[in-house]
């Protein structure tokens, strides 16, 4: 479903990610494991098409996404949400908006401005707010809320979009371990109960072998590890 051939970013003279290959048949939970520096928020970064490929090619359902322009680059970013280490959240405004903030691509400029959304988005947004277990925090200002409460949030904004594919840049890494383990699972139930795929970039290896189904180790730009979390030995 998902094939990454040969892809390679290229930072002035710093190779970020050099030459890599994968491939992710169906709904895994795939995480991505290594050093600060290691490429991994690159990868991320280039399959949503916030960063270029300086080369390379990613393939999903015989698509090569990386030549996508314009309305279909859009819609592509819509079909895989990208969360982040820091939420990204806008601070001062409701959960629910924030939420809504997920069809920000996907409905009319007057739509968005004026926050004339329609009622159906607005009780989608609750839906997945509730599945979450953080209904009650909808009218409250996103800054309002713990770490682990507002990442939920930037997960129920990012279903919002219906996405195949979800992207987690360190989601757990602002996070207490309490907080974490709720975020943790609440990816790994997306994953499974709704069947899409996840792709977390995650720093520890305990968590990498308790959530996912496959890890890929990175270092200095190359993958040095591909295989289940039981293989797994230290030194990525
Ligand atoms: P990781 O997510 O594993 O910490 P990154 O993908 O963020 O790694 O970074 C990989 C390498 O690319 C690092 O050497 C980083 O400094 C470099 N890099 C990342 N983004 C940029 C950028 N926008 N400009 C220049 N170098 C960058
Ligand atoms: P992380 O390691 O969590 O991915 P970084 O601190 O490496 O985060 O990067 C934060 C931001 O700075 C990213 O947008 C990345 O693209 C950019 N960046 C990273 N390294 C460099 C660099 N050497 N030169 C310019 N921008 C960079």
């Amino acid at each position: 479903m998902l094939r990454v051939q040969n892809v390679t970013k290229i930072f002035g003279n710093r190779t970020a990610v050099d030459q890599i290959n994968f491939r992710i048949d169906g709904p895994a939970f795939v995480g991505i494991i290594g050093r600060s520096g290691a490429g991994k928020s690159t990868v991320l970064r280039m399959m949503n098409r916030l960063t270029d490929a300086s080369s390379g090619a990613i393939e999903v359902d015989g698509q090569n996404i990386l030549a996508l322009q314009g309305a279909q680059r859009r819609e592509w970013q819509s079909q895989c949400a990208m969360i982040f280490q820091q939420f990204n959240l806008v601070p001062r405004l409701d959960v629910a908006s924030n939420v809504l903030h997920g069809l920000l691509n996907r409905r009319s400029t007057l739509t968005t401005f004026f926050n004339l959304w329609p009622r159906s988005d607005i009780l989608r947004a609750l839906e997945i707010l509730d599945r979450l277990g953080i209904a009650e925090q909808a009218p409250k200002r996103a800054e309002a809320l713990s770490g682990g409460q507002q990442q939920r949030v930037a997960i129920a904004r990012a279903l919002m979009q219906d996405p195949k594919i979800i992207l987690a840049d360190e989601p757990i890494a602002s996070l207490d371990p309490m907080n974490a383990q709720v975020v943790m699972d609440t990816l790994k139930r997306i994953n499974t109960e709704d069947g899409r795929m996840v792709i977390a970039n995650l720093h520890t290896l305990d968590t990498a072998r308790r959530y996912c189904d496959r890890v890929i180790g990175m270092r200095d730009g190359r993958i040095v590890f591909d295989g289940v979390p039981s293989q797994l030995s230290t030194g990525v």
